[in-house]
């Protein structure tokens, strides 16, 4: 009888287990978005327009359906293809650092599952967004369109090269770390613009932000983060390094 029991019970919870109801309502979004920006304001997220526009963009559409439940948690999540969906905390971080009016014109390198350009797409004029895995682009192009972001472009390549043919740019965000700020990015910058970054290697990185005023480039730093490595062409020694 005990041991009938015992697999009973087993049942039951590798029942919970497995289930938690797959697809939680929105009533549950809506409490765990709202514990999301509570820790938003809590970790010094003070830019009222980048925490309605976390509130706002729907975090549970760029999950895999396996992390649903953990769409609003404040933490990154995998996406495939060995990627993540960044940190809420990070996207709040590196957004408000570009201080975006809604008039810009924004590059985003790492477009990822489409979350960070979709809290810019609030926020700017026009987001351009480069992403070097395929399948990754095709399926944020897809979500992006899906759920209504239409002022956003996404195409698959080396964000290494940035857009030429959309530059200059007000604003510029790598979502990827590297050991240093690609050139190509920073001739795309308009003048009076600003780009963040997290730059290093190794999972000890600095986000940096650089801006351009006057043709000469003012670097602060900002804090320490931890981000997937860029890849491509930023691997490649430059001659004489
Ligand atoms: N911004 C994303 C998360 C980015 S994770 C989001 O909100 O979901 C970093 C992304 O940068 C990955 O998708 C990775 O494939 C991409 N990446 C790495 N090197 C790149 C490069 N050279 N050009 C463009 N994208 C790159």
């Amino acid at each position: 009888m005990t041991a009938i029991w015992l697999s009973l019970a087993a049942v039951v919870l590798l029942s919970c287990d497995a289930a938690p109801g797959a697809t939680p309502s929105n009533a549950d979004y809506a409490g765990a978005r709202a514990r999301l920006l509570a820790e938003l304001r809590a970790g010094g997220i003070r830019d009222a327009r980048v925490l309605s526009a976390i509130e706002r963009v729907p975090r549970h559409e760029l999950v895999r359906a396996e992390d649903l439940r953990f769409a609003y948690d404040n933490r990154p999540l995998p996406i495939g293809g060995g990627q993540t969906i960044s940190q809420p905390t990070v996207v709040a971080m590196m957004t408000e650092l570009l201080e975006l009016d809604g008039s810009e014109r924004v590059l985003e390198i790492g477009t990822g599952s489409g979350y960070q350009a979709a809290v810019l797409s609030l926020l700017a004029k026009e987001v351009y967004s480069v992403e070097l895995l395929p399948e990754l682009a095709t399926k944020a192009k897809g979500s992006l369109q899906r759920l209504g972001y239409d002022n956003v472009q996404v195409r698959a390549g080396d964000g290494f090269f940035g857009w030429p043919e959309a530059a200059p740019f007000d604003a510029i965000i790598v979502t990827a770390a590297a050991p240093r700020v690609p050139e190509k990015l920073v001739a795309q910058l308009a003048e009076g613009g600003t780009l963040v970054m997290p730059r290093g290697e190794g999972g000890e990185e600095t986000l940096i932000r650089l801006r351009k005023r006057a043709g000469k480039l003012e670097t602060e730093r900002i804090a320490a983060v931890a981000f997937v490595p860029m890849r491509g062409a930023i691997l490649t020694p430059t001659p004489g390094r």
